[in-house]
């Protein structure tokens, strides 16, 4: 009998307007630890990783690289409410896996332990599950399949992979990170200090000042979390954005924020670091997720427990 091609499962958390609600999709090797399973059924196949699973279905599984950032956008969601109680522009998160819905048993036992308000879980069986984003209306989709974000950010969709790593679990409010070039913005600049050199990125910055940069891969989903932001004053909002860029403020600061203003995207802090490495004010930071497209950041990050997601430009 042929698998079905997706099951859908709605649990009891309170339906949000999907053309509203800010929809945030992780795969199940994002948001749980499941190192030791995935490498059981690389290994040992499907029916071995299923039956692992089913045999575990009441042991909770331990917390992945995105899951702080999951619950920390829970506590934004509490704290719109709060203020507002009849809002329905609120996150929403789904989960997508490629388990079948049997051994994902144990990822929604997983859950309901921790007290995730998933919304939806999507088992899919499809090789390629990203086709589901767009129809789920997901603005950020974070997975630990390389694979899996590239079809993603090739259907335009806000995408970063994460790894397996450990985590500090910072406090409240949501601390999210985001790169400048090739994250936020377009990697336009990046190409010419690859293929140039920097003296003559800087001088291609300076001829192009008046011109707001593309948009990166990162871009849609930061418009989204800043409208967020908007419905809360500094001192009180639940949401803090950064910008931690490689960029000179001297030399190539300008530009970046006559962007960011261009675009409407308020961004709380913003540092240029001029080459310097980012792990040290990541670590002041705390956020619960960093984006970047240079693996060295990623590492930086990730060896001062901040939780990281990279998005590869080399899909
Ligand atoms: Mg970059």
């Amino acid at each position: 009998m042929a698998e079905p091609e997706s099951t859908v499962i709605n649990t009891d958390v309170k339906q949000k307007d999907p053309s509203k609600a800010l929809v945030i999709a992780v795969t199940t090797r994002a948001i749980f630890n499941l190192e030791e399973e995935h490498k059981l059924y690389l290994e040992k196949g499907k029916e071995e990783y299923a039956r692992h699973q089913q045999a575990n279905q009441d042991k909770p599984l331990p917390p992945g690289t995105a899951f702080t950032f999951i619950q920390a956008v829970q506590y934004v969601n509490k704290m719109i409410l709060e203020s507002n109680p009849a809002e329905d522009e609120l996150f929403d998160i789904l989960v997508l896996s490629n388990n079948s819905p049997e051994s994902g048993v144990r990822i929604v036992n997983s859950a309901k332990h921790y007290g995730l308000e998933i919304s939806k879980f999507c088992f899919v069986s499809d090789k390629d599950s990203t086709q589901y984003l767009k129809s789920h209306g997901v603005k950020l989709f974070l997975s630990a399949d390389r694979a899996d974000v590239c079809n993603a950010l090739r259907r335009g969709v806000s995408a970063a992979l994460v790894f397996q790593q450990e985590v500090q679990t910072p406090s409240t409010p949501l601390r999210v990170v985001f790169d400048g070039d090739a994250v936020l913005f377009s990697d336009e600049t990046d190409q010419v200090f690859q293929e140039q050199g920097l003296e003559r990125a800087v001088e291609y910055e300076r001829a192009m000042e008046a011109v707001p940069m593309g948009e990166g891969p990162l871009k849609a989903f930061a418009m989204h979390l800043g409208k967020m932001r908007k419905k809360f004053s500094q001192e009180k909002s639940p949401i803090r954005t950064y910008l931690v860029t490689a960029r000179s403020g001297r030399d190539m600061g300008i530009r970046a924020i006559k962007t960011l203003r261009e675009w409407g995207l308020a961004i709380d802090e913003a540092f240029f670091m001029d080459g310097a490495p980012k792990g040290p004010i990541l670590a002041q930071i705390q956020p619960h997720i960093f984006f970047d497209d240079r693996l060295h950041n990623i590492q930086g990050a990730q060896d001062v427990g901040v939780p990281s997601a990279w998005v590869p430009s080399c899909c």
